[in-house]
C-alpha cells in the first residue's frame, strides 16, 4: 500500500462517524484518507438498535441539546436516505408504576433500518474524492510541526507512512487507544464502555408496529420488526471492561431479553427460539454518572494541538442519529484552511432517488423493468440498494444471467457488486453486515458462498 503525498485529513475508523466525517470533508474540498482496520461498520455501528430517535431517556436526564439535534436530524436523514430509513408506529404499553404518559409521548420515536448507512456514506465520500483503505490499521502517529506522520499497517502486514494536516480519531470504543498511539492524552477525558446485546427470533406478531417495553429498574426494551420474518429485541446495558475484540451476547443477557418480552406479551419467549444474537459496546463520554443508563449519550469532540501544530480531533460518544451534525461540528472544530461551507444537509445519499418517491413504487418499477424478478426480491433490493438496484442488476434479461444463486435471492451478480462497490470480502461481510441474509441461508448455502469468495479472500491475503 502506498500513499505518497500529504492529505488534509487522515481519519482513523470506518464506523458511522468516520464515514460521515469523510463524506462531509471531501464535499468541502479537502483531501481525505480513511483507514479502517477491519470491515467498514464492523464494530459498534453494526451492533446498534438502528433507531433514529430523540430519545426518551435523554429527556429524563435533561439532555435537551441532544434531543433537539436528534429530532431535527430525523427529518434530514429521512430525506437523505428514504430507501434505508422508515418511520414506524410504536406501541407503548403503559403501567402506572412506570414513566408518566407525557414523557412517553415526548420520547416517541421513528424506527429505521440502517444496515447500509455507513456504506452509503463511505461510497459517497469516495465519489467526492476520499480514499478508503479497509483492513488498514493506524499503528502510530507523531506530530512533525504542521503535519502528522502516521504509520499504517495493511492486512498483509505491509507498512506505509502517510502525512496529514490533521488527524481525526473516530475509533469508537478504541478512541482512547488511538489517542495513545498518537501520543495524545486529552487531559482527564475518558470513555465509559457499556455493552448492549440484541436477540433475533422468528416474527412474534403480525403488523409493522414496534413496541417499547418498560421494565423493572427503568430499562427500556425495544421489540422491532426485522427483515420481514423476524423480530429484533434489545438491548441490555452493562459496564464493559473486557476484550473489545471479543464482545458477545451472553446466555444471561439473552434470557433477560426473553423475560422482558414474556412479561408484556401473552406468551413466554423461550431462549431456544433465538435464531441470532449480537452485541456491541457503546463508547460513551465518561461524565461520572452513577449508572450506565444515566451516562450522557451526547458526543464530545476533543481537539489537541497548539495553533501552529497539526491538530488531532477525537470523537467521544454520540449516536448514529446525530452522525451528520457531528461531522459538521468536527470540521468546524478543525477549522483547516481551504475548508468549504457546510453542505451535507440537503444532499441525498447514493440510492436515494427512488422511482415514484417511495420504496413501494420503486420496487414496482424494478419489477416492470425486470419482469422475471419476484416481488419479494424486488422489495429487498430496493430497501438495500435504492435506486442503484437497477445498476446492480445491470443488463440481466433473465434470472440465469445473474449467475450462481446462493439462496434467498442472493446471486453472484449481487455478491460481485458488494465486493466491487462496497468493500465486502468475506461471507460474513455479505451475510451479516451488508445484508441480513445470514438469517435465511442454510449451512450448505453459506458454504457455497464461502467457496465462491475463496479466491478473492486468498488474493487479499497473499
Ligand atoms: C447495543 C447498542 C445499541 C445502540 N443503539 C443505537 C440506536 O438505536 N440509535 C443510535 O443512534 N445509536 C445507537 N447506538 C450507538 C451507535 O451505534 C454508536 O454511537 C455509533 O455506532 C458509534 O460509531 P463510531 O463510528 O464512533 O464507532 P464504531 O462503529 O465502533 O467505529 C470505530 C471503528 O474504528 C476502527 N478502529 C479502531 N482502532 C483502529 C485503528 N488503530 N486503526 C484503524 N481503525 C481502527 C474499528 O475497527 C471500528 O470499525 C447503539 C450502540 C450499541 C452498542
Amino acid at each position: 500500500m502506498t500513499v505518497s503525498s500529504a492529505v488534509d485529513l487522515l481519519i482513523v475508523g470506518g464506523g458511522i462517524n468516520g464515514a460521515g466525517i469523510a463524506r462531509d470533508a471531501a464535499g468541502r474540498g479537502l483531501s481525505v484518507l480513511l483507514v479502517e482496520r477491519g470491515d467498514l461498520a464492523g464494530a459498534t455501528s453494526s451492533a446498534s438498535s438502528k433507531l433514529i430517535h430523540g430519545g426518551l431517556r435523554y429527556l429524563e436526564f435533561g439532555e435537551f441539546r441532544l434531543v433537539r439535534e436528534s429530532l431535527l436530524e430525523r427529518e434530514v436523514l429521512l430525506r437523505m436516505a428514504p430507501h434505508l430509513i422508515h418511520p414506524a408506529a410504536f406501541v407503548l404499553p403503559h403501567d402506572r408504576s412506570l414513566r408518566p404518559r407525557w414523557m412517553l409521548r415526548l420520547g416517541l420515536l421513528l424506527y429505521d433500518h440502517l444496515g447500509r448507512l455507513v456504506i452509503a456514506n463511505a461510497r459517497d465520500a469516495v465519489r467526492r474524492g476520499t480514499r478508503i483503505r479497509r483492513g488498514t490499521e493506524l499503528v502510530s502517529a507523531r506530530r512533525d510541526g504542521a503535519l502528522w506522520r502516521a504509520e499504517l499497517r495493511a492486512a498483509d502486514g505491509s507498512r506505509a507512512q502517510v502525512a496529514a494536516r490533521a488527524l481525526v480519531n473516530a475509533g469508537g470504543p478504541w478512541a482512547m487507544e488511538i489517542a495513545r498511539r498518537a501520543g495524545v492524552e486529552h487531559g482527564k477525558a475518558a470513555l465509559r464502555l457499556v455493552k448492549g446485546s440484541h436477540i433475533v427470533v422468528p416474527r412474534l406478531y403480525a403488523g409493522a408496529q414496534a413496541y417499547m417495553l418498560q421494565n423493572d429498574g427503568g430499562r427500556i426494551v425495544f421489540v422491532l420488526p426485522f427483515e420481514q420474518d423476524f423480530t429484533l429485541i434489545g438491548t441490555t446495558e452493562a459496564p464493559f471492561d473486557g476484550d473489545l475484540a471479543d464482545v458477545a451476547c451472553t446466555d444471561e443477557e439473552a434470557a433477560y431479553l426473553c423475560r422482558a418480552v414474556g412479561r408484556w406479551f401473552a406468551q413466554p419467549l423461550p431462549p431456544s427460539a433465538i435464531v441470532w444474537r449480537f452485541a456491541g459496546v457503546r463508547p460513551l463520554y465518561e461524565d461520572h454518572a452513577r449508572s450506565a443508563s444515566a451516562v450522557t449519550r451526547d458526543y464530545v469532540l476533543l481537539r489537541d494541538g497548539e495553533p501552529s501544530q497539526a491538530p488531532m480531533l477525537s470523537v467521544l460518544g454520540g449516536k448514529i442519529t446525530t452522525y451528520r451534525r457531528l461531522a459538521e461540528h468536527a470540521l468546524e472544530r478543525l477549522d483547516l484552511s481551504g475548508t468549504g461551507a457546510a453542505w451535507s444537509a440537503g444532499s441525498p445519499l447514493p440510492g436515494a432517488a427512488l422511482a415514484g418517491g417511495s420504496t413501494e413504487t420503486a420496487a414496482a418499477a424494478l419489477c416492470s423493468d425486470y419482469p422475471w424478478l419476484d416481488p419479494v426480491s424486488a422489495d429487498r433490493l430496493i430497501r438495500r440498494y435504492g435506486s442503484e438496484a437497477a445498476a446492480m442488476l445491470g443488463d440481466a434479461r433473465r434470472a440465469e444471467d445473474l449467475g450462481e444463486a446462493f439462496g434467498a435471492g442472493l446471486t453472484a451478480r449481487e455478491v460481485d457488486w458488494l465486493r466491487r462497490e462496497e468493500w465486502a470480502e468475506s461471507a460474513d461481510d455479505i451475510l451479516w453486515r451488508r445484508t441480513k441474509l445470514g438469517l435465511r441461508l442454510g449451512a450448505n448455502e453459506r458454504a457455497r458462498l464461502g467457496k465462491y469468495l475463496a479466491p478473492c479472500v486468498q488474493a487479499m491475503k497473499s
